[in-house]
């Protein structure tokens, strides 16, 4: 795990002057700072949120994700989750039961770096699913299922990290056929789901089959200090996340899961999600109205129907890496696309995040973004 060059150039885009769409971060000012202060004071007051917890989690937590996740087309009681220290730990718990050194895990390309990391510390072989705007291609997946025998296949099917693009409802039939068909299990990754600023809702993956896990999330809704999310898993499988989660951390702190309970019992997260998604939509409306005017013509980029981020492909032989010093020279960041390859890095892509920075900053980083992508060490790097 030795740290890359990336890493140590993603630690510059934190100096101030620095407006960065590199992060996948939510915009602090929208954070319900009065709920959550007041759902902490309330849960400090009973000393047994302040005492080890069982395991599984909080039931009152359990219970208000369950009757949420059911609202949104997944019937759920409190039995089928497990709250987790963030969904990435959920996602590190299924690949601890699951993936064996050696087996094989099947990802969208591109997908989600973290998760690539988890599995390729877990010492299993990532091979990647052709994926095209809408996500995995369910006849490339069959090839792969045959060929490769995966344990484990991992998606983001709504409003994916890093490309924004969503799997439609016919592929997410497909797939989970698949999954059934060649008795694999199937991991939807769910940060982003309730952050729609266009378009039909598509159910969850997981409302298709027996076979796909769901990972749930806190993070993007509430707030990603609590580190808090969930795995929904039928009980064949829950026991042993369990044991795996006992092992990890005990369970998910107490007084956090106490105060997300009474936030979400007392407050109504569909305005607050409805309040994100307005401001969310504007700022990517933003930067999507800035971008023929910052990238050199022959750029591919996606728009998507939600989420954080949208996913650039520039012209020639770039590689984004150099790109982002140039970037940096100008006070302006993003991700280099090419560590979200499994195998074959593109290194003309990058990522931009869209909804950390307030609108008037959007356009003024889209402007120093211009302005490095057309000085002459750029050119250079083209
Ligand atoms: N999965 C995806 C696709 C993500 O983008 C992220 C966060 N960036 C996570 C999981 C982790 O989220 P959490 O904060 O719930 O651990």
């Amino acid at each position: 795990m030795k740290s890359s060059p990336v890493r140590d150039l993603l630690a510059l885009t934190q100096r101030p002057e620095v407006i960065s769409f590199a992060g996948g971060l939510p915009a602090p000012e929208l954070f319900d700072v009065d709920g959550w202060r007041d759902a902490f004071a309330k849960s400090a007051d009973d000393r047994r949120n302040l005492q080890y917890g069982t395991t599984e989690g909080n039931p009152v937590l359990r219970g208000v994700i369950a009757e949420r996740m059911t609202r949104r087309g997944v019937p759920t009681t409190e039995d089928d989750l497990l709250v987790t220290t963030g969904s990435q730990q959920a996602l590190t718990l299924v690949t601890t039961t699951l993936v064996e050194p050696g087996d094989v895990v099947a990802v969208e390309e591109p997908t989600y770096l973290a998760a690539l990391q988890c599995f390729q510390l877990a010492g299993a072989r990532v091979v990647p699913v052709a994926s095209d705007e809408h996500g995995m291609v369910p006849s490339a997946l069959a090839e792969v299922l045959v060929a490769d025998r995966p344990t484990l296949v991992y998606l983001v099917p709504t409003f994916a990290n890093p490309s924004g693009r969503t799997l439609p409802a016919a592929r997410r039939q497909e797939i989970a056929a698949l999954a059934e068909r060649h008795d694999v299990w199937v991991v939807e990754d769910d940060p982003y789901g309730e952050l729609r600023y266009r378009g039909e809702w598509v159910p969850p993956l997981t409302s298709y089959g027996e076979r796909v896990l769901y990972l749930g999330s806190l993070s993007k809704i509430g707030a990603p200090g609590l580190r808090l999310g969930w795995l929904r898993a039928p009980r064949s499988l829950m026991s042993a996340a369990v044991i795996a989660k006992q092992a990890a951390d005990l369970h998910t702190s107490t007084i956090d899961q106490a105060a997300a309970a009474v936030y979400l019992t007392n407050t109504d997260l569909d305005t607050h999600v409805a309040g994100l998604c307005a401001a969310y939509r504007e700022r990517r409306d933003t930067m999507i109205a800035a971008l023929p005017d910052t990238v050199p013509a022959g750029t591919a980029w996606t728009d998507p129907d939600g989420g954080m981020f949208v996913w650039v492909r520039l012209p020639g032989a770039v590689d984004t890496t150099d790109l982002l010093r140039q970037a940096l020279a100008h006070n302006v960041a993003f991700v280099p696309g090419a560590p979200f390859f499994a195998t074959n890095p593109d290194p003309a892509t990058l990522r931009l995040s869209f909804t950390t920075n307030p609108p008037e900053d959007i356009i003024e980083g889209m402007r120093r973004l211009a302005a490095a992508l057309t000085s002459p060490s750029a050119a250079g790097a083209r």
